[in-house]
C-alpha cells in the first residue's frame, strides 16, 4: 500500500487523511503539533496509544533528514550534508546573526536552471522536495538551534516546486504548527515570471528575493539560461505587480562578477531600473565554484558599485560571507561529496 506522507500535507488535507481511521478531531492537530516539533517517526508521539502509533505507521509516513556531515564554521555558521530516504543528499545551512539564527534550505536536489555562476545545476534536477523534506531541514536543526528565520536559497529553484514550496511555507508559518512569522521567510527565484504572479496571488507576507545579477538583457542572458524566456523587462514588471498585490519590497540579489557584471556602466543601468521601486539590492560577493569560469569582484570593484548605488538612491546592502572556511556557497558541498570515489 502506498503511504502518505503526512508531513507534506496542509493541516486541512491531513485532517482529510486521518478521517479513514475514524479518529476524533483533536487527532488531527496532535498529530499536526508532533509535525512541527520535528517528529520523524509516529513512534516519538509519546501522547497517542502504541496501538494508533501502530495503525498510523502502517497507513501513513514521515518525512526525514538523516545528517551525513556536519561542517562547522569559525563564525558559528555550520553546514549540514543530509541524506534523504531515498538516498539522495541535499544541503542546509545554518547562520547565525544578531536577530536570531537563519537556515537556508534547499527546494529540489540538483536544479535545472543553468545559471553559469553556479555549483548546484551543474549536473540538472534530480527530483523536486516533498514539503515534509522542506520542513525535516529546519526541524532537524531546531532540536539544537532554535531557528528563527529561514531563508529558501538552497540548492533548486523553489518556484520550480511551487505547490511543496506553498503548502510548506504555509506549515511553517501556521500558528496550530511551528508558528513562525511569514516576515521571516525568504523564497529566492531566479525569475518565474509566471510563478511570481502566481505567487501574489495568495498574498503571503514573505519575502520574495529576486536573482536579477544584470540590469540588461546581453549581461543576463549571458549568466542566466531562464532570461532567454522571460527578459530583464517583463522579471521587473513581474516584480512591480508582487509589490502592488503584497505590499512587500523585494530584494534583489546580485552576485559581483569581475568585469561580467560589475562595471559602472551595470550600476548605473540597475539604478535607472529600480529607481522609485520598493526595493533593495543585495550584493553577494561570487563565491569561486571549480567548475566555473568566473571570478569574483575585487573589494574595490564592489564598493565602488555599492557607492553608485548608494549615490543614486537606492537601498543597497553587502551580505557579509558566513562560514568562508567551510565549503562556500550552494550545492559545493554536494558536489564535492559525490566527486569523491565511494568505498
Ligand atoms: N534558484 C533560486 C535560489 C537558489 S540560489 C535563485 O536563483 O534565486 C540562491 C542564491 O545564490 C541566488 O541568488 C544565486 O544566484 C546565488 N549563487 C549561486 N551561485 C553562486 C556563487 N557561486 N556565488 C555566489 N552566489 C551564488
Amino acid at each position: 500500500m502506498v503511504q502518505t506522507d503526512l508531513s507534506s500535507l496542509t493541516f486541512e488535507e491531513l485532517a482529510e487523511a486521518l478521517k479513514e481511521l475514524n479518529l476524533p478531531s483533536f487527532r488531527a492537530g496532535q498529530i499536526y503539533r508532533w509535525i512541527a516539533r520535528g517528529a520523524f517517526s509516529f513512534e516519538e508521539m509519546s501522547d497517542l496509544s502504541k496501538d494508533l502509533r501502530n495503525q498510523l505507521s502502517q497507513r501513513f509516513s514521515l518525512a526525514c533528514v538523516a545528517e551525513e556531515t556536519c561542517q562547522v564554521s569559525s563564525d558559528g555558521t555550520k553546514k549540514y550534508l543530509f541524506r534523504l530516504a531515498d538516498g539522495n543528499h541535499i544541503e542546509t545551512v545554518l547562520m547565525r546573526y544578531e536577530h536570531g539564527n537563519s537556515v537556508c534550505i534547499s527546494s529540489q536536489v540538483g536544479c535545472n536552471m543553468g545559471c553559469r555562476f553556479c555549483a548546484s545545476t551543474l549536473k540538472g534536477k534530480v527530483r523536486d522536495l516533498t514539503a515534509g523534506e522542506m520542513f525535516a531541514q529546519i526541524a532537524y536543526i531546531n532540536r539544537t538551534d532554535p531557528v528563527s528565520h529561514v531563508v529558501v536559497m538552497g540548492v533548486g529553484e523553489p518556484l520550480d516546486n511551487f505547490d511543496a514550496l506553498v503548502t510548506f511555507v504555509r506549515n511553517l508559518s501556521s500558528p496550530k504548527g511551528f508558528g513562525m512569522s511569514q516576515r521571516h521567510i525568504s523564497v529566492s527565484t531566479c525569475g518565474l515570471v509566471p510563478k511570481i504572479d502566481a505567487l501574489a496571488a495568495l498574498n503571503l507576507q514573505i519575502t520574495l528575493s529576486v536573482s536579477l545579477h544584470a540590469p540588461d538583457n546581453e549581461t543576463r542572458s549571458r549568466l542566466m539560461p531562464v532570461n532567454g524566456t522571460y527578459s530583464v523587462e517583463e522579471l521587473l514588471a513581474a516584480c512591480d505587480r508582487y509589490t502592488k498585490a503584497t505590499g512587500r519590497r523585494i530584494s534583489y540579489e546580485y552576485i559581483m562578477i569581475h568585469s561580467v557584471n560589475d562595471t559602472p556602466r551595470h550600476a548605473e543601468l540597475l539604478a535607472k531600473r529600480l529607481q522609485g521601486k520598493l526595493a533593495h539590492v543585495n550584493l553577494i560577493p561570487m563565491n569561486h565554484v571549480e567548475e566555473r569560469e568566473f571570478s569574483p569582484s575585487s573589494p574595490e570593484r564592489l564598493r565602488r558599485f555599492s557607492d553608485l548605488l548608494t549615490a543614486r538612491g537606492i537601498n543597497v546592502t553587502c551580505r557579509r560571507k558566513l562560514g568562508k572556511d567551510i565549503d562556500a556557497s550552494c550545492g559545493q558541498l554536494r558536489a564535492r561529496f559525490e566527486r569523491k570515489p565511494k568505498n
